[in-house]
């Protein structure tokens, strides 16, 4: 079917809407109408780093209503609201013990996407989805349910980033009530992170970003105290006037390798360290971490179940403990470059695309 796309025609290129087509259904997928779709830090690096193959559709944070199923699919029917996550493959070891975000076949099912030229046809889809487009092919097993009560658009952005933040607090570095926890770095994934940790009932809740703005939206959001970094402050001494011992967990989401050492360096002992940034190269002294019985895990997702996580964090929402419409602003389809620029200046926290809205 034609379907109108944001196409990513070169490596780098602004985005440009024209008409694609779509393949036809599979017996497991689901055509989804797409009502929104968020802009994830992964689809900046889809446009500018060769991580695709253009001319490719990228949008990973849909939202929207089933338009069709395929012939073998049980869980959905036509007009269910549905959120879109990543793409698993559901056969895997991984996949089989309840860890599809450590899926095998993770980085070819979801960090690809491509038109093929000669039949302007949608051949591979970035996420499973490539929600960048009025109308969204994807596996059942991508799929997530939600209640009709809850605003689709405002939905969209729970399918990757937020799911990230908050999933790497719950899911990962679980943190026990009245423990302290650190955020380094606060945009979309940071703040998701800190209204986890509130619910976790974390006790010191601590906020380090370079911009002023994020850090007054983390503490109205749960820290309990910010840190505003830069080249001469020493990030894990405060933390240590705060905590006293330093802190027992750390979420890194910027990546940047002197963050991520003082970071370390923040550690109480037997604390531990989660990331969900792929592109470190670290030099770190190892002895900071035996001999304070530390450790870094990396996550992907932060290890979550899209069709069991998701809802959670909509229910929170509902609750007022999860408020994650604050960092949220909305564009129309054809403002995507303005988004994209806006997102990438930091004027904005979650840029989210309403597209059949
Ligand atoms: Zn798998
Ligand atoms: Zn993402």
């Amino acid at each position: 079917m034609k379907i109108k796309a944001a196409v990513t025609p070169k490596t780098g290129q602004p985005f440009e809407i024209t008409d694609i087509e779509l393949p036809e259904l599979d017996s497991k997928d689901v055509l989804i109408k797409v009502t929104a779709s968020g802009i994830c830090h992964t689809d900046v690096s889809g446009r500018d780093t060769g991580m695709v193959n253009p001319p490719s559709v990228l949008g990973h944070e849909g939202a929207g209503i089933v338009e069709e199923i395929g012939s073998e699919v049980t869980e959905f029917q036509k007009g269910d609201h549905v959120v879109v996550s990543f793409a698993s493959c559901g056969k895997c070891d991984n996949c089989l013990a309840n860890h599809p975000a450590h899926c095998r076949y993770y980085a070819e099912l979801n960090l690809n996407s491509h038109i093929d030229q000669d039949t302007n046809k949608l051949v591979s889809r970035f996420f499973g989805q490539s929600s960048f487009a009025t109308y969204s092919l994807v596996s059942e097993r991508n799929v997530v349910k939600i209640d009709k009560d809850m605003d689709l658009a405002l939905a969209a952005p729970l399918g990757c980033g937020l799911q990230t933040g908050a999933s790497s607090v719950l899911n990962v570095l679980k943190p026990e009530a009245g423990s302290s926890i650190a955020v380094f770095g606060v945009g979309a994934v940071g703040l998701s992170a800190i209204m986890a940790a509130k619910i976790a009932g974390c006790e010191n809740i601590i906020g380090i970003d370079l911009h002023d703005n994020r850090l007054e939206l983390a503490e109205e959001l749960g820290a309990t105290a910010t840190i505003k970094s830069g080249k001469n402050v020493d990030v894990a001494e405060k933390i240590k006037e705060i905590t006293g011992t330093g802190v027992q967990h750390v979420l890194d989401t910027t990546g940047v390798d002197m963050v991520i050492e003082q970071a370390i360096a923040s550690l109480d002992t037997f604390g531990k360290l989660a990331t969900v940034v792929t592109d470190y190269s670290l030099n770190i002294p190892l002895e900071i971490l035996a001999l304070g019985g530390n450790s870094i895990v990396g996550t992907s997702q932060g290890d979550a179940i899209p069709q069991k996580f998701i809802p959670e964090l909509i229910s929170y929402y509902k609750k007022g403990q999860f408020p994650f419409d604050r960092m949220v602003k909305f564009y129309e389809f054809d403002e995507i470059n303005k988004a994209f620029e806006e997102s990438e200046n930091g004027s904005v926290i979650k840029p989210v695309l309403k597209i059949n809205y």
